[in-house]
């Protein structure tokens, strides 16, 4: 083969793959190149969609958060939402925790009263405190769908001072992004240890993990997160008799992948998410 042979087909062949490439990005675009709601900004850590054939991970994307819904366990895989300022207002604590009626129709809907008497807390995922712009959304997170049997320890007291450090962000010039759920099976309350309540319908979780991402107030977020963001995880025990210590839980992203099974921050370009999900932080707590 002449050199002037490879000076010549070469070219051509790389623009015609080029074009290849092109036609089929045009035909099949992939869905992550799709805009993504604002409260999955930085990922859909299961894949979930809005679809009743798939009831043990079932996308609820709501105004207020978005969330994987398990049917069968009778709570959230994960629960996502952006705080920013802009979701803070005057507008007072509802308390109308009510079933979601948003569910695919024949689903076991969660009653107000299905926690009643157990011993756990309907701990929200998505906490009241972070949406008090306007009633409609303080209103919101009292949905069952948001809620998760948690030990009044670590509901009332661990987790609710980093639902606070959290919001304390906000006055600084921050912006949060906060994804938490729940795994396993079985906790212990006030009135010791359970594996359901309900007659079977909501499991109780074991462990309850939180992810937050703090950035400056800007645009183009998942873009913006970089090896020196702060990352906060913890995973903490259904356990009545746990520290309120929160610092004291903290994980590694990469720990919580592994033990659900879920990709946190995967909207995050690949290499940061290698960095920082690797990551204990060891900074203020509060
Ligand atoms: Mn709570
Ligand atoms: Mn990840």
């Amino acid at each position: 083969m002449s050199k002037d042979f490879i000076r010549l087909r070469l070219p051509a062949l790389a623009l015609a793959l080029l074009l290849a490439a092109c036609r089929k990005e045009a035909v099949a675009p992939s869905p992550t190149a799709q805009p993504l709601p604002e409260h999955l900004t930085l990922g859909n850590p299961s894949g979930a969609t809005a679809d009743e054939n798939q009831p043990t991970n079932y996308l609820l994307s709501k105004p207020q958060y978005a969330l994987s819904y398990h049917r069968d366990r009778g709570i959230p895989n994960w629960v996502s939402w952006h705080l920013g300022p802009e979701w803070r207002g005057s507008a007072a604590r509802q308390d109308d925790f009510r079933p979601d009626d948003t569910l695919p129709a024949g689903w076991y809907q969660v009653q107000a009263t299905s926690y009643t008497g157990s011993g756990f807390d309907r701990g929200h995922n998505c906490p009241s405190a972070d949406r008090t712009n306007t009633v409609a959304d303080n209103s919101a997170t009292f949905l069952m769908t948001n809620m998760m049997p948690q030990a009044p320890r670590n509901n009332q007291q661990t987790w609710a001072n980093l639902e606070d450090y959290c919001r304390s962000f906000l006055g600084t010039g921050n912006e949060v992004y906060v994804i938490c759920g729940s795994y396993g099976r079985g906790g212990t309350g006030t009135n010791g240890y359970a594996t359901t309540l309900d007659q079977g319908r909501v499991t109780v979780p074991a462990r309850c993990w939180k992810v937050v991402v703090i950035l400056p107030v800007g645009t183009d977020d998942a873009n913006r997160v970089s090896t020196s963001t702060r990352i906060i995880a913890i995973d903490t025990p259904n356990d009545n008799g746990l520290s309120t210590a929160w610092g004291s839980y903290r994980t590694s992203v990469d720990a919580i992948e592994s033990a659900t099974g879920l990709d946190l921050l995967s909207a995050v370009p690949a290499a940061v998410q290698q960095a920082i999900e690797a990551r204990t932080d060891n900074g203020p707590t509060s």
